[in-house]
């Protein structure tokens, strides 16, 4: 009985999981897969209030603006700073997301959050995506939708760990039996090493450079671990005392010491979230392995460094950046199974 009325609502409606995260967010549609992923920025005419653009478009935009237009990004930290615009941006995401394939009733969505994030940002997000013309909002920690999408054994009585590295945050979570046994959130992840790739040089070699910059080269020759080829980049920026354009080069070892203490809190805190989770977990962790996803995953030689830490296997998710999207479409693709995963709705 129960599975008509399943069949017959899943005719009337396209149901979608959003991973709002603070770098980038991605959209999945039931049946469909991952549909949109797009950076999360949003540009705004500050004359007129209108979205001049979101996602790639808007990214393009970010510190070029004149001084009307503002290209913001709405999540910092893993929480939404930004509530309209975030409201705005989640409407525009799912319309786009939906297009063409617009059903009689509005989408279930589910959303996916930083473990540990409070009711009030919690009720944050709901509302968003309500407003955004959701019919029924769904809240799913990242962490277990990231395991989930990396296709960990979640409802079995096995511990599994996921540290996720994103933009803003990074969770670490030791999961087991539907749940979260154990986890940790903390505000240090690419954006940090961003910036603390802008003071290094700031201060070694006097000049200014912006977040994108400091971004790509992260992403060019940013390693943890010394390797016996040097890998250089040429970054152009200010020089803070002639006020004029300037190049430098900077080479690997400079960026792993610049993102260095970032890298070891991280590490830290993995350290911390296993001296707390109970034996058998650990003892299934350690035969498992961590698995690691979001975009830090790719940042060369840090599965390597952690492993060496803490004695542990860690695994790179195939795919890390779109795991927590894929996760929450194995819950919309099979809600009944996993709908007790979810958090709880505070309003019913
Ligand atoms: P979020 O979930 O917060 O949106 P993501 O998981 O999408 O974050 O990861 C985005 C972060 O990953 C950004 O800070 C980005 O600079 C970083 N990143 C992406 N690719 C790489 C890479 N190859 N090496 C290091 N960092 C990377
Ligand atoms: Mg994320």
């Amino acid at each position: 009985m129960f599975d008509r009325i399943a069949k017959f609502y899943n005719l009337f409606s396209s149901d979608i999981g959003i991973d709002l995260g603070t770098a980038n967010t991605l959209v999945y549609v039931r049946g469909q897969g991952i549909v949109i992923n797009e950076p999360s920025v949003v540009a705004v005419n500050q004359k007129t209030g209108r979205v001049v653009a979101v996602g790639s478009q808007a990214k393009l935009m970010l510190g070029r603006t004149p001084s009307h237009i503002s290209a913001v990004r709405p999540l910092v930290d893993g929480v939404i700073s930004d509530f309209e615009v975030t409201e705005e941006m989640m409407a525009y995401l799912m319309s786009k997301a939906l297009h063409g394939s617009r059903k009689f009733f509005g989408p279930r969505v589910i959303v996916g959050v930083p473990s540990g994030i409070t009711n009030v940002e919690t009720r944050a997000v709901r509302d968003a995506a309500k407003n955004a013309g959701a019919r029924e909002v769904h809240i799913i920690e990242e962490p277990m939708a990231a395991a989930l999408g990396v296709k960990l054994p979640v409802l079995d009585p096995v511990g599994s760990m996921v540290v996720d590295m994103g933009g803003g945050t990074t969770d670490i979570a030791v999961i087991s039996l539907g749940g979260i046994v154990q986890s940790k959130n903390l505000k240090v992840a690419g954006d940090r090493l961003n910036s603390d790739i802008i003071s290094y040089i700031r201060s070694q070699f006097k000049i200014l450079i912006g977040e994108k910059t400091a971004e790509s080269v992260k992403i060019a020759i940013g390693s943890v671990l010394p390797s016996t080829d040097t890998a250089e980049s040429i970054i152009k920026g200010r020089d803070l005392i002639t006020g004029l354009p300037r190049e430098v080069i900077i080479t690997d070892a400079d960026v792993r010491e610049a993102v260095y203490p970032s890298v070891d809190m991280v590490v830290e805190s993995v350290k911390e979230v296993l001296e707390i989770t109970p034996p058998e977990i650990i003892s299934d962790v350690m035969h498992r392995g961590i698995f690691m996803v979001g975009g830090g995953a790719l940042l060369r030689g840090f599965p390597e460094m952690l492993m060496e830490s803490v004695k542990i296997p860690v695994h790179v998710a195939p795919d890390p950046l779109t795991a927590v999207a894929r996760g929450a479409g194995v819950v919309l693709e099979d809600f009944e199974t996993y709908q007790d995963i979810l958090i709880q709705n505070d309003e019913e």
